[in-house]
This record gives C-alpha cells, structure tokens and sequence, in this order.
C-alpha cells in the first residue's frame, strides 16, 4: 500500500512539474507576443480598453497553436509510415484542418467554463449558505481533491460518461444526428476530422463539457489539462494510422480502430437505426451498455446515403448548411406524417362513438 502511495506521489508531482513548465513557457509566449505584436495593434486601432481582455484570451490562443503544432509533429509522420487507407489524394481533408484551427483556437470549451465560473460560484455559496450540499466531489467524498492525481482520475471518468451518453443520443435523435452528421460525413478520416463538427453541435457540447465540470468542482488548472488531454486523445483516435493497441489495450482506451469502427458504413453510426463504439475515451461504458464492436476490419468511412448521392457539402459553410436543410426535410416529412395520425385517430374515434 506504501508503494501504491508513493507511485501515486511521484505521479502527481511529476504531473504538476510538467503542467507548471507548459504553463511558464505560455506565459512567457504571452507577455512576448502581447508587448511586441497585440498591444502595438490595440493601440494604433485605439483599442486599449479592451487590452486586459485581449491578453487573458491570448494565453489559450497559444494553449491551442501549441496542441496543433504538437498534434501535427507526432500524428503526421505516423499516418504517411502506417496508413489505414491509402488515398488517391488528400482532397477532402483540408477543410477539416480548418475545423480544427477554428474549434481549437475558438477554444469554446475553455471560453465557457471560465465565463460561467462566476456565476457557479455564486450559486454555489447562496446554496452552501442556505445549507443546501452540492454534489462537487469534495462533498461527496471529503478529503479526495487533497490527492490531485486520483481527483484528475475520477473528473476524466465521469466528464467521459457524460460525452458517451451525449454522443449516444446524437445518432438516437433526428435533428440532432443530422448536426452530427456533418462530422460522420468525412469519407477520409485523418487526424484533423476530430473537430469537422456541426457549429451548433460544438456549442452543444462543450455547453455540456463546461457544466459538468462545474457541477463536480474540477478547479481551472485541472479543467485546462483535461481538455488539452481529451482534444489530444480524440486527434489520434481519428487519424488515418494502422495501429491496434492489443487486446487488453483496446479494451481500456478507445484506439484509432474503435472509433474507425463507429465511422464504418453500415456499422458504426446508420443515424438513428443503430450504432457501434460512441465511447471518447474510454471503450467501458460501450462495453457496459452493450454498444460495443471491436471488429479488427479497416471498413469504408462515412454516411450510407452518401453512397446514393445525397450530398454533405464540400467546403465549410455548404457543410454547415446543408446540415440545416436536412433538418428542415426531416421536419417537413414529419408534419405530414403527424397530420395523417391525427386524421386516422379522428376517424377510430368516430368509428367507436
Ligand atoms: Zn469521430
Ligand atoms: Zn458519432
């Protein structure tokens, strides 16, 4: 057990060292870009009052080019050594690049957890004083945030319970597959198509993300590494590399072939119908709710209906609105089909009067 406690230790103080060195280095980053490059800007365009704002938001800015740049460094040269699928070109894949540049310097995650802090605090002190107990886990379990390590541990569990569960009611719902569907739409998974996301769906999500995380008290430092560590986990999981992490290893972290598996035609999303390996980062919870495949296949990525010609646009705004169209052909077959039920129902009921 003393030798469990130390590991634990080590870890934790290894893991703060490396967190507080990518932190002064950011910073550093930050105070040099600010003085040499944003504060002369703001101050020829006249606008020095938004100066403070402008430096807190550039230290996530650099958060984000430093993930990309480290993404691409690693995952780039793996996909042209091992690939999955050996392409013809790479036409299709850049439009995802810019998905990622927008989503990750956006940083909607971060920009939302830290705009709603306040006002979590608040509720939270007005309930405290009230003698309500919230259900952040140092009530639940007091004690538990003095060990960084095994809090860090339990916030990734249940924030990725949560993005199964999310992610799972993403392909059960009309409307919201149709959102979802734009990320499904790549036929050329690589490691940019992470972030080919519907817009609304990124705020849906990292909406849900931030809350959570909020709701169980994850403190800021720690939120910040959970997202860089989820982004990273999701870029790998998507890239176009034939690596399969063992049987054991497939089993506890969702690998490039798992998630290969949900983008599978016919398998992995089939909208609504049905689907396969919804898990972020960990395979358990598909294991638990009986929605996992570990089919070791390397299978044809996208959307069935793409096959008969139903187009998902190819460049950013046509994804988007195409996505919108969907929806509204969706609502519009629906209407009819609402209308004729009522007028059947109306006529049983006259039948039985
Ligand atoms: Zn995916
Ligand atoms: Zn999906």
């Amino acid at each position: 057990m003393d030798m469990v406690a130390s590991v634990l230790a080590f870890l934790a103080h290894a893991g703060h060292s490396v967190v507080s060195c990518a932190d002064d280095l950011v910073s550093w980053l930050q105070t040099l870009l600010y003085v040499n490059a944003i504060q002369p800007l703001l101050f020829h365009a006249g606008m020095m009052d938004v100066d403070e704002d402008t430096y807190d938001a550039l230290y996530w800015v650099i958060i984000g080019v430093l993930e990309v740049g480290l993404m691409y460094a690693l995952l780039r040269p793996l996909e042209a050594l091992a690939p999955a699928e050996k392409w013809r070109d790479r036409k299709g894949v850049g439009v995802d690049a810019l998905y990622t540049w927008v989503t990750r310097l956006g940083i909607l995650n971060l920009l939302f957890f830290f705009t709603m802090q306040p006002f979590f605090d608040h509720a939270q002190s007005t309930l405290r004083l009230m003698g309500v107990k919230t259900v952040d886990l140092d009530n639940l379990w007091p004690g538990v945030t003095t060990e960084p390590l095994v809090a860090f541990a339990i916030y990734l569990v249940v924030l990725d319970f949560c993005s199964y569960w999310y992610h799972r009611l993403s392909h059960r719902y009309g409307v919201w597959w149709e959102l979802h569907a734009v990320h499904h739409s790549q036929r050329k998974m690589s490691l940019w198509c992470d972030d080919r996301n519907h817009l609304l769906d990124v705020l849906g999500q990292s909406c849900m993300f931030a809350v959570v995380a909020l709701v169980i008290g994850v403190p800021p430092a720690q939120f910040v590494v959970l997202v860089a560590l989820t982004n990273f986990m999701q870029s790998v999981q998507h890239a176009n590399i034939r690596v399969h992490f063992g049987w054991l290893g497939e089993r506890l972290l969702v690998s490039p072939r798992f998630h290969r598996r949900h983008h599978a035609i016919g398998y992995g999303h089939e909208g609504t119908t049905y689907g396969c390996n919804f898990g972020v980062l960990f395979p358990w919870w598909d294991m638990m709710f009986g929605s996992a495949s570990f089919n070791r296949e390397i299978e044809p990525t996208g959307v069935r209906d793409q096959l008969e010609g139903v187009r998902y646009g190819e460049g950013f705004w046509a994804q988007q609105g195409y996505a919108f169209a969907r929806i509204g052909r969706r609502l519009r077959s629906r209407a009819p089909r609402a209308a004729s039920a009522a007028r059947r129902e109306a006529r049983d009921d006259a039948t039985v009067s």
